[in-house]
């Protein structure tokens, strides 16, 4: 079965999004980084947003309560804004986006300028600031 990838990105999920949660490839740029956080938002992979997200901001019972919360959202998509730094060559990087849900009937939207730092290849979220 060949389905988009939720994150938006018009590729299929099994070569965007879901290769880097499933640890096939890792996240080459921190928007890469971004979307498949978003797509594990979408199926509610709470280990992966664990795993992505840095250690020094890291807080386990807050990544599980948002996920649970976003259990039932119904996803809508998410618009990268911008991105500053984070290819990789970058240590770090800033993605600001919009993500959409509607969760009991109401549209929402996350609108938040995140901060990711690369190490040894590897991306992490570390924090955002919302708008
Ligand atoms: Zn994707």
């Amino acid at each position: 079965m060949k389905e988009k990838c939720p994150c938006g990105s018009n590729l299929e999920a099994s070569s965007c999004c879901i290769s880097i949660i499933k640890g096939e490839r890792p996240a080459a740029t921190a928007e890469q980084l971004m979307r498949s956080r978003y797509t594990a938002f979408t199926l509610s992979n709470a280990d992966y947003l664990i795993k992505t997200h840095h250690h020094s901001s890291r807080n386990i019972m807050d990544v599980l309560e948002s996920v649970n919360y976003l259990k039932k959202a119904d996803w809508q998509g998410l618009e990268i804004k911008k991105t500053k730094k984070g290819d990789k060559y970058s240590t770090s990087g800033k993605v600001e986006f919009i993500a959409s849900y509607i969760l009991d009937g109401q549209l929402e939207r996350i609108h938040e300028l995140s901060d990711f730092i690369n190490e040894d290849g590897q991306w992490y979220y570390t924090k955002g600031v919302h708008f």
